[in-house]
């Protein structure tokens, strides 16, 4: 039978291997100092009162700990990663939307988080590095002591992780994700990528967003492999870290690869003596081009994969051993996967629709929103807002988010197809489409570009080079040149609002 806890997932790695890794030469955390760290963990949890049910706010930075707090703290209650860099104003409306029961946060740190823990009465717990025994390990002290309603290790279907997604198109919403969910998908990206107590993970990715937590961290530890937890992406130590630590494989959103292919060319010799057997990329769209040119350069495959929060994280893949196709999510890995109509009905393959899902690693419903639950689930499939159709080898093509079509005056215009044909131009790094407010026609189309280094473009030959490969209302009416593209809190590009924000009409 398949672990359907976090805690169970660590059941079968090796006493003795590295489970959780930091850089600068810290000793990792065995396995078998996981499992104890969980067992304690537990424990100190409980006798503070906390018990399964029970949502734990986490705030630390990035790196080992808050990896090894996410299981741990999982093993015994509900985990609420929230991003460090918000304001007090932020944690508190979190915390208090949450119903945190607790506040995970490191000892000494005068941050914000705590500041609204107190101030909302949130129980704080100080997390207190354990130096001597491996990377990521801690005790928690404080809280006060209380009996928990519910003791003992989570269960299968315990919520192990809730998260608010990205609010890319919409105000965040609450995702819960039971412990059955998120072992699920760490299995499915397992066996996507193969998997082996061999690997270690280069985790570049924020530990407060399901890719991170579920792509890097869960899916190593399911492996029985290892997670090497950086302090975050940095463009100049990456490289550095790909030397010195020497990763099997790392995952990066688009924005990522995008910045580590700019530089890859100066770093030849490291990329040539790295033992990297694959590079993934997930949650945007990662435009063909710089997918090849990747492959090219790491003479590794370049694995895209399609994630949402409410799937914990996986659901296509491109296939490892290939063929994998740029510009395409790739075949189902893991839930089952389909293109449905308006009225519900699955429609063939080549037919373009929603793309639904269902499966062990998706959610059941957001929390408390009856409303987007309304609107989320048809038939047993939960609807993911996207945009796509399976082409005749079954590999899915996302052509955009219902949302973020651009609507010109009727003729729908997708972002993503804008985006692949301005990508191509040898000058552009990256481009992002998105909607201008328009008096008559509603929305017209701008674009976003930033240019490679040294390199110099004019608005009008890239529109002159957009317009030989584009139908003329696809072709951006205008384009601005910036220095870099305005991300989301998660590292995502915001189509939505951009014009507003760039203070752009026409
Ligand atoms: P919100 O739901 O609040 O608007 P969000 O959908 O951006 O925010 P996430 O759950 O982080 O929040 O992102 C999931 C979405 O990211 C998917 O629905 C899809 O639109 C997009 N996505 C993920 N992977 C890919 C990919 N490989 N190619 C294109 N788009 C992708
Ligand atoms: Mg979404």
């Amino acid at each position: 039978v398949a672990h359907q806890t976090i805690a169970g997932l660590l059941a079968d790695g090796a006493a003795s291997s590295p489970a959780i890794r930091a850089t600068e030469g810290r000793p990792a955390l065995t396995y078998g100092a996981l499992r104890d760290l969980v067992g304690t963990t537990v424990a100190a949890l409980n006798a503070a009162g906390i018990g399964r049910g029970d949502r734990v706010g986490i705030v630390l930075p990035n790196g080992p700990e808050m990896a090894a707090a996410f299981v741990a703290v999982a093993s015994a209650a509900t985990t609420a990663p929230l991003n460090p860099s918000y304001r007090q104003e932020e944690f508190e409306f979190y915390l208090d939307d949450l119903k945190a029961r607790a506040l995970v946060v490191l000892r000494g740190d005068e941050t914000p988080a705590r500041a609204a823990g107190m101030k909302l009465g949130v129980p704080i717990l100080e997390l207190v590095p354990d130096l001597a025994s491996g990377a990521g390990a801690f005790a928690l002290e404080g809280g006060a002591p209380g009996r928990a309603a519910r003791p003992g290790p989570a269960e299968a279907e315990d919520v192990a992780l809730v998260l608010h997604t990205s609010g890319t198109t919409a105000r965040p919403k609450i995702v819960p994700l039971t412990h059955a969910n998120v072992t699920a998908s760490a299995r499915h990206i397992g066996v996507a990528l193969a998997l082996t107590p061999a690997d270690t993970c280069l985790n570049i990715m924020p530990l407060f967003h399901i890719h991170g937590l579920i792509a890097a961290v869960l899916s190593s530890l399911a492996a029985g492999g290892a997670v090497c937890c950086t302090p975050g992406f940095d463009a100049l130590r990456f490289f550095r870290w790909i030397d010195e630590e020497r990763p099997s494989w790392y995952t990066a959103v688009p924005t990522m690869h995008q910045t580590i292919l700019a530089r890859a060319e100066r770093k030849r010799d490291i990329i040539a003596r790295a033992p990297l057997r694959l590079l993934r990329s997930s949650s945007a769209s990662l435009p063909g081009p710089v997918m090849q040119q990747l492959e090219a350069v790491f003479g590794a495959p370049l694995v895209e994969s399609y994630g949402m929060t409410e799937a914990a994280h996986q659901m296509c893949s491109n296939p490892l051993a290939g063929p994998r196709k740029p510009g395409k999510v790739g075949l189902p890995a893991g839930p089952e996967v389909a293109v449905m109509a308006d009225d519900g009905t699955i429609l063939p393959q080549g037919s373009i629709g929603e793309v639904v899902i269902r499966g062990p690693n998706v959610m059941a419903g957001y929390d408390a929103n009856p409303e987007a639950n309304a609107k989320a689930f048809l038939n047993g499939w939960f609807r993911t807002g996207d945009q796509g159709l399976f082409d005749e080898d079954g590999f899915l093509l996302l052509t955009g988010r219902l949302k973020e079509l651009i609507n010109r005056g009727g003729e729908k215009v997708s972002p993503l197809e804008v985006d692949g044909v301005l990508s191509e131009h040898p000058a552009v790094a990256q481009a992002l489409t998105f909607a201008i407010p328009h008096a008559k026609l509603g929305e017209e189309v701008g674009a976003a570009i930033v240019l490679r280094d040294g390199q110099a473009l004019t608005e009008r030959e890239l529109r002159d080079f957009a317009a030989v490969r584009l139908a003329d209302f696809k072709v951006p009416k205008k384009v601005v040149f910036l220095p870099e593209i305005p991300k989301g809190a998660t590292g995502k590009l915001m189509r939505i609002g951009l014009a507003e924000k760039l203070g752009i009409s026409l």
